[in-house]
C-alpha cells in the first residue's frame, strides 16, 4: 500500500511559513502584506472559494481586501478596479477569481495585472518567465507550485534520470507543471486527449500527475509499480451508497487500486486541492517581500 500524502498537513507547513515571514515583513516594513481578491457575480462555488482565501489571508496576518462586484459589472468598471489595484502601495497581490461571468473577457482583465502583483502566476510575463526555467524571479502559478512541493518532498530537488508524465495541457495547470518538473530534470511527457496509447505512456512514468477533470480514469495498470501518483482532478460524482441524492468528490485516479501500485500516491480530496490556497498565500507574501526590495522566502 503506498504512502498518502496528507495535502492538509502539508498546506499547514506551507501557511506557517507564510505567517511568519508576514509577521518579519510587518516588523521590517511596518505594513502588512496585502492580499485584494475580486470576485463578480453569484457564482455559489467562487464564493465558498474567495471566502476562504480571505479567510486564510486574515489567518496568515495579511491585509486582505474582498471586491465584490456584481453579475452586470462592465468589462470597463472591472478593469478600472484592477487598474486602482494596480496603484495601491498597499496591495502586493491581486487575485481575479475566474471564471468571470460570460458577458466579461477574463484574458484582458488577468493580463493587466501587474505581473509582480499576479499572484495567481496567469499573467504571460509570469508564465513565460517560468518556460525560460526563471523560477525566482516571477510567480508560479498555484496548484502546480503545490503539486511539485510533494514532488520535491518525495524526490527531493533534482529529478534527474526520471520520467514524468503530465496528463492534461491547460495553460493553468499542465504546461507550467509541466515545466516545473522539466527545470528540475525530469524527463517529461505532456499528454493530452490526443495522446496514443495513454495508458502505455502512463506505465513509463516514475512521477505521474493526472489533471483532466475526469473521474477515476487512471486505472491500477497504468501505474509503473513504486511510482509517485500525484492526483490534481477535482470530480463529483453520485454516490448513492451514502443515501439517494448523495455525491461525493473523487480525482481523475482510481485511488484504491492505484494505491497497491503506487509507492507514493494523494489522495481527493485532502491532497493537492489544500495547496492551492497555501501558494496563494506564498506568492503573497513573496509578492510584498519582493516590493520592497527583501528576499523573499522560499517554499
Ligand atoms: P482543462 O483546462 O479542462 O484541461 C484538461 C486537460 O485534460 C486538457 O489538456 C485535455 O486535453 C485533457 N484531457 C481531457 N480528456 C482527456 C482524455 N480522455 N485523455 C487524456 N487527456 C484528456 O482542466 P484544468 O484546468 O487543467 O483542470 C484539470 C482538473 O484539475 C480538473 O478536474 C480541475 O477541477 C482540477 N483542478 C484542481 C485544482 C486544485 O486546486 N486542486 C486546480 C486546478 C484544476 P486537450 O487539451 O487535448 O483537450
Amino acid at each position: 500500500m503506498a504512502t498518502v500524502i496528507d495535502g492538509k498537513a502539508v498546506a499547514a507547513g506551507v501557511v506557517e511559513k507564510v505567517t511568519a515571514a508576514s509577521a518579519a515583513f510587518e516588523a521590517e516594513t511596518g505594513m502588512k502584506p496585502g492580499l485584494a481578491v475580486v470576485i463578480v457575480g453569484d457564482d455559489p462555488a467562487s464564493h465558498v472559494y474567495v471566502s476562504s482565501k480571505s479567510r486564510m489571508a486574515k489567518q496568515c496576518g495579511f491585509k486582505s481586501v474582498q471586491h465584490t462586484l456584481p453579475e452586470d459589472t462592465s468589462q470597463q468598471d472591472l478593469e478600472a478596479l484592477v487598474d486602482r489595484l494596480n496603484k495601491d502601495p498597499e496591495i502586493h497581490g491581486i487575485l481575479v477569481q475566474l471564471p468571470l461571468p460570460a458577458a466579461l473577457d477574463s484574458d484582458p482583465v488577468i493580463q493587466m495585472i501587474k505581473p509582480e502583483k499576479d499572484v495567481d502566476g496567469l499573467h504571460v510575463v509570469n508564465a513565460g518567465k517560468l518556460m525560460t526555467g526563471d523560477l525566482e524571479g516571477g510567480l508560479i502559478s498555484c496548484t502546480p507550485a503545490g503539486a511539485m512541493l510533494f514532488v520535491r518532498n518525495t524526490h527531493g530537488p533534482d529529478l534527474s534520470g526520471l520520467n514524468a508524465v503530465v496528463i492534461g495541457r491547460s495553460n493553468l495547470f499542465g504546461k507550467p507543471m509541466a515545466a516545473l518538473l522539466l527545470a528540475a530534470n525530469a524527463t517529461v511527457t505532456t499528454a493530452h486527449s490526443r495522446t496514443r496509447d495513454l495508458a502505455g505512456v502512463c506505465r513509463n512514468a516514475d512521477i505521474l500527475v493526472a489533471a483532466v477533470g475526469r473521474p477515476q480514469m487512471v486505472k491500477a495498470d497504468w501505474v509503473k509499480p513504486g511510482a509517485t501518483v500525484i492526483d490534481v482532478g477535482i470530480n463529483r460524482i453520485d454516490a448513492p451508497e451514502r443515501g439517494e441524492g448523495k455525491t461525493r468528490l473523487v480525482g481523475d485516479v482510481a485511488f484504491d487500486e492505484c494505491a497497491e501500485v503506487a509507492d507514493v500516491i494523494t489522495p481527493v480530496p485532502g491532497g493537492v486541492g489544500p495547496m492551492t490556497i497555501a501558494m496563494l498565500m506564498a506568492n503573497t507574501v513573496i509578492a510584498a517581500t519582493r516590493s520592497k526590495g527583501l528576499k523573499p522566502p522560499s517554499f
